[in-house]
């Protein structure tokens, strides 16, 4: 079947939940996809910053391989390696004691949500529930995450929202710590805002969070779906702005591309988790571990953050100096290879162009082209998305 007749089979059953591009991708590698007709693609989206190691990345192809072939899937039991090493893994890493496994980044933010509530309620009673979040923020689409994020496009038609969240401008210090009430139990945010726009932080702002966090006695969540694993050059963003959080939340881009979720805890507050209180069937399953392992091993030891550093800045540069000669272009911004350029245009029909063009992209808050190739990515692919984009531009 071509690519024409997947899309009409799929009008014909799949619900239409995500504004999806027209294009029904079979195949990929390295930062290469191709679709049902054959047309190849170079991917400067990476399925929204999941594909960090590229597609089929073989060293997590062969750990699926093995693990399939070992056990699929266990619960309710200690025997599963997998997850207790993973868990290790990320610890060790991280300024986390422990992991909690799901299955997605809304998951992982309704377990941190769930967590910090559980905290604050044995510490300080059932009063002190409420989190602020970010206008902009993007946490998920459960109800508890969808209540979380900070746009209205989000929450429209799910009234009535769960109780006890507020929201207030990312990057404001002082909005934050006007909000504050003393039924506030935590913050929740991202490290850099992704579907909000690619919106990085000033210096020194989440250290005035991290006061405002000590000095009310509340928890920080991070929620790093979108940002951890490798995608500013450091394993997790939060490391770019000398802060710890208590919480922090991954999913995306940890198993290579396999579908998993984790919330990652100090003690003090993992604690408040006791049997019986969270859970999920599959979450933690020793497949997706498996594959968790390998893509953190493979960040870790195959020279990944560097390389992401360096490619990031390269990256930047190009699309900055490319930015400079049209007047449409606001600004080009982030860390590593989470970038965003802002236009004074909306982006859709340049998305449109690229994908007739074979270069995948993506625009998030209307107006923000997003670059989030996979990590792996090169020189070469670059220099040809960027003859392609300002071909694209050109004709605007
Ligand atoms: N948090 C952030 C920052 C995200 O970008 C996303 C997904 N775009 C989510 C949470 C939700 O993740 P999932 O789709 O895996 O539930």
């Amino acid at each position: 079947m071509n690519s024409q007749q997947w899309i009409e089979k799929s009008d014909n059953y799949i619900m239409k939940t995500y504004g999806r591009y027209p294009i029904v991708p079979v195949r990929g590698e390295g930062c290469r996809l191709w679709d049902a007709d054959g047309k190849e693609y170079l991917d400067f989206l990476g399925g929204v910053a999941v594909n960090n190691l590229g597609h089929c990345h073989p060293k997590v192809v062969a750990a699926l391989q093995k693990q399939a072939g070992e056990l699929l899937h266990c619960s309710n039991y200690y025997q599963i390696p997998q997850q207790i090493e993973l868990a290790e893994l990320l610890c060790n890493h991280s300024f986390a004691d422990k992991a909690f496994f799901c299955n997605s980044g809304a998951e992982a933010n309704e377990a941190a949500i769930k967590l910090a509530r559980k905290y604050s309620r044995d510490t300080y009673g059932p009063q002190r529930y409420e989190i602020i979040t970010a206008a902009e923020s993007f946490h998920g689409r459960t109800m508890a995450t969808v209540s979380a994020t900070g746009q209205e496009k989000v929450q429209r038609f799910f009234d009535p929202l769960l109780h006890g969240f507020t929201h207030v401008p990312f990057n404001d210090a002082a909005a934050l710590e006007a909000a504050v009430t003393p039924n506030t139990c935590a913050i929740m945010l991202e490290p850099i805002q992704g579907e909000g726009g690619v919106n990085v932080p000033s210096p020194g702002y989440f250290q005035e969070v991290r006061r405002i966090c000590d000095q009310h006695g509340l928890l920080l969540i991070f929620d790093e779906v979108q940002v951890g694993m490798g995608r500013t050059g450091k394993l997790f963003a939060y490391e770019h702005f000398d802060v710890v959080p208590d919480i922090m939340t991954l999913a995306k881009a940890l198993a290579g591309g396999a579908p998993i979720g984790t919330m990652l805890a100090a003690d003090k507050y993992a604690a408040a988790f006791t049997p019986g209180t969270h859970g999920s069937t599959f979450g933690g399953n020793p497949l997706v571990c498996a594959a968790a392992i390998a893509t953190v091993r493979t960040i870790l030891e195959d020279g990944i953050l560097n390389r992401t550093e360096e490619i990031g800045e390269y990256l930047l540069g190009e699309l900055e100096t490319l930015g400079k000669k049209y007047s449409f272009v606001k600004e080009v911004r982030g860390i590593g290879l989470m970038i965003g350029m802002s236009l004074e245009i909306p982006g859709a029909e340049i998305v449109k162009k690229g994908h007739e063009c074979g270069v995948l992209l993506n625009v998030t808050h209307d107006t923000v082209l997003r670059f989030v190739p996979p990590l792996v990515v090169t020189k070469q692919e670059i220099n040809l998305m960027i003859e392609l984009l300002d071909g694209i531009f050109a004709k605007i």
